[in-house]
């Protein structure tokens, strides 16, 4: 067996970028609290104003909208706990960084349909938002822009439109978006919007959350006037530095969208052939580039996961960036799909350093590992 291992869970953790690791050396060289006004502070504030601002150009943000945290669920907790919502609405197909927060909110939550295509339906959302609004509350609606687990985009610039026209907050996580698609966030119209540096090639540990000019949300983190008191604490500054050059090189590589999808597309039709039974969920709906989410009915996706990594494969099933969970995922289960699809669906995602060998490779072994029969050939 090769020794040599392919990495397709880009969705869980991408691997860090040169530019990153290159930005983080730099910043590790020197010393200075970024609040200090001596020149060693200044010089590592503006390590933080480099990567603020290449970060907003990320996003067609402005460079004050973005807040430095520790991740996207400090972004996602600071939205949902930090706004003494009445009401909140959101669908179980959003991140558990979503989820929890909500559930240990004291608002009062509707969760919205999902359609078996993976994604929420405007007309949903504002039915619920009507019954909401009818108590004169202060909402908060919750949209992510692609799903982790399916890569199914959800429908935020309309939602975004229909809480502007009613004065609703809306916050989108788009964590899964940078270095698959680009994002516009002063196009999109949504209130706030949650990211994370390590999900584009930057390090773990660092994210931002992106306030729309003029939109007043309490601080979470409450301390220190770091981040225009917005967020309290010393900056994480090799992280941030990190996360602003992995940004830099995302927003540089405009070929990806391109590239991923044809990508994704050979090993979906690689996938299809050798395998006639295999089901791609979420296939019919609008989706990431880079994202496959794919069942073999009657196949574990534990199993497909163990066997895959034996021959060299990093997958996960389902979402597995929650350490060691089992159990059918709870995003294909709001979806509605039969236990023989939710529970057997496994992840493959690709990104930056995805090559067409790695499909290509990862194909050799899909007919084996699927195919019992084949694998003892094989073996
Ligand atoms: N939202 C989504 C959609 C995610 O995929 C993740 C990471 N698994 C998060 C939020 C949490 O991001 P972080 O790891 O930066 O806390």
């Amino acid at each position: 067996m090769s020794t040599q291992r392919i990495y397709l869970d880009h969705n869980a953790t991408a691997p860090l970028r040169p530019e990153a690791a290159s930005a983080m050396a730099v910043a590790m060289s020197v010393c200075g609290n970024p609040s200090s006004v001596h020149h060693e502070g200044r010089r590592v504030r503006a390590l933080i104003e480099t990567a603020r601002e290449q970060v907003a150009k990320l996003v067609n943000a402005k460079p004050l909208e973005v807040v430095f945290t520790s991740g996207a669920t400090e972004a996602n907790a600071w939205v949902i706990g930090g706004g003494k919502w009445a009401t909140i609405l959101s669908a179980e197909i959003e991140h558990d960084s979503v989820r929890g927060p909500i559930a240990h909110s004291q608002s009062l939550h509707h969760p919205l349909p999902i359609s078996a295509g993976g994604f929420v339906a405007v007309e949903e959302i504002a039915r619920h938002a009507f019954t909401a609004l009818v108590s004169g509350d202060r909402t908060l609606v919750v949209l992510q822009m692609a799903n982790n687990e399916t890569g199914v985009l959800q429908p935020v610039a309309e939602t975004a439109q229909f809480c502007r026209e009613h004065g609703l907050h809306i916050h989108s996580d788009a964590v899964q978006m940078p270095g698959r698609l680009p994002i516009d966030f002063a196009g999109l119209g949504v209130d706030t919007l949650s990211l994370s540096s390590h999900k584009l090639g930057g390090p773990a540990g660092v994210g931002a959350l992106i306030i729309r000019d003029g939109v007043k949300l309490a601080s979470f983190v409450t301390g220190g006037g770091q981040e225009r008191r917005r967020r309290a604490g010393t900056e994480n500054v090799i992280g941030i530095a990190g996360f602003g050059a992995a940004a830099e090189a995302a927003r540089a590589d405009g070929s990806a969208e391109v590239r991923l999808a044809d990508l994704r597309d050979q090993l979906e039709a690689g996938v299809r052939e050798i395998t006639p039974p295999a089901v791609i969920v979420g296939a019919g709906s609008p989706r990431l580039p880079n994202t496959t989410s794919v069942a073999m009915p009657g196949q574990p996706a534990e199993t497909l996961v163990i066997k895959l990594d034996l021959a060299g494969f990093a997958v996960s099933a389902g979402a597995a960036c929650s350490s060691g969970k089992v159990g059918a995922s709870h995003v294909l289960t709001a979806m509605g799909l039969a236990p023989d699809i939710a529970n057997n669906a496994i992840r493959l995602s690709l990104g930056w350093n995805s090559s067409k060998a790695d499909v290509a490779t990862f194909l050799e072994v899909w007919g084996a590992v699927t195919c019992p029969r084949a694998l003892r050939a094989v073996a």
